[in-house]
């Protein structure tokens, strides 16, 4: 069975007593079990939220990492680093990298190379943007956002990804993937999949939706067959919606 997912990217949002209150207010949620519980505060909180979550099951995962190991990289982040402080969990080609600061297909591949060197485990998003969608490209757009960035690596590789598929045009937009639009989408990935790496592979990879996920949409896009769970932006900034979230998976 795949492992359920919900993860909370939290973006340039919060300050350090702004995250202290929004991860107590998560504690206070309660409990949940059969899935992975996930946020991604800013790298300069992540030490503080890996405290104040040390006696939680909720974990803390980075929103990106530079790919060399150390250098002259002024203001990056090495997944060294990231595992110095037990960040074993990084977000990599959010499409606000890809569009902000020229994140390409080569570049993630070398980041996603860079992570799993370390041990860390890839969050890696991808998806199309609306021109795509509307010109009815958008399934050739994502099958090579995927194989330019993940297919050099091999099956053993590939069990420490989780593919999280975010339509550019439903990013903060309020426009949702209907969830017939994200079951196509995730059973056309997990297909891509089986035919490289094999069906107990495809069927064993996690598959998050990404998008304007609300509490009031969560239920009916996490009751799609090869939708895995989800990667939450705007409503993970409030404990009650990202638990709600949480709760319909
Ligand atoms: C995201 O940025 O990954 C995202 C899904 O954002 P939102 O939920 O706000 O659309």
């Amino acid at each position: 069975m795949r492992t359920k997912i919900v993860a909370g990217n939290w973006k340039m949002n919060n300050d350090l007593a702004e995250t202290q209150t929004l991860i107590e207010q998560l504690i206070q949620q309660g409990d949940f079990s059969n899935k992975r519980v996930m946020i991604a505060p800013t790298a300069v909180h992540l030490s503080a939220a890996k405290s104040a979550l040390s006696a939680s099951k909720i974990e803390v995962v980075a929103q990106n990492m530079h790919q060399a190991e150390a250098g002259a990289y002024t203001g990056e982040i090495s997944g060294k680093m990231l595992k110095g402080i037990d960040v074993n969990t990084v977000i990599l080609g959010h499409s606000e990298r890809r569009a902000y600061f020229g994140e390409t297909d080569a570049i993630l591949e070398e980041k996603v190379a860079a992570a799993l060197k370390q041990d860390i485990e890839v969050i890696f998003c991808f998806g199309e943007e609306l021109e795509d969608r509307k010109a009815g490209n958008h399934f050739e757009v994502v099958a090579s956002q995927i194989k330019n960035a993940l297919f050099a690596l091999d099956a053993a590789a590939l069990k420490h990804i989780i593919l999280a598929y975010e339509p550019v045009w439903a990013i903060g937009t309020g426009e949702t993937a209907s969830p017939e639009q994200a079951q196509e989408m995730h059973a056309f990935i997990r297909n891509l999949l089986a035919e490289k790496y094999g069906e107990a592979t495809a069927q064993a990879t996690s598959i998050l939706y990404g998008g304007s996920v609300k509490p009031n949409n969560a239920q009916e896009i996490f009751s799609k067959a090869d939708v895995d769970g989800g990667l939450i932006g705007g409503a993970s900034l409030k404990a009650e919606d990202f638990f709600a979230i949480v709760k319909s998976l």
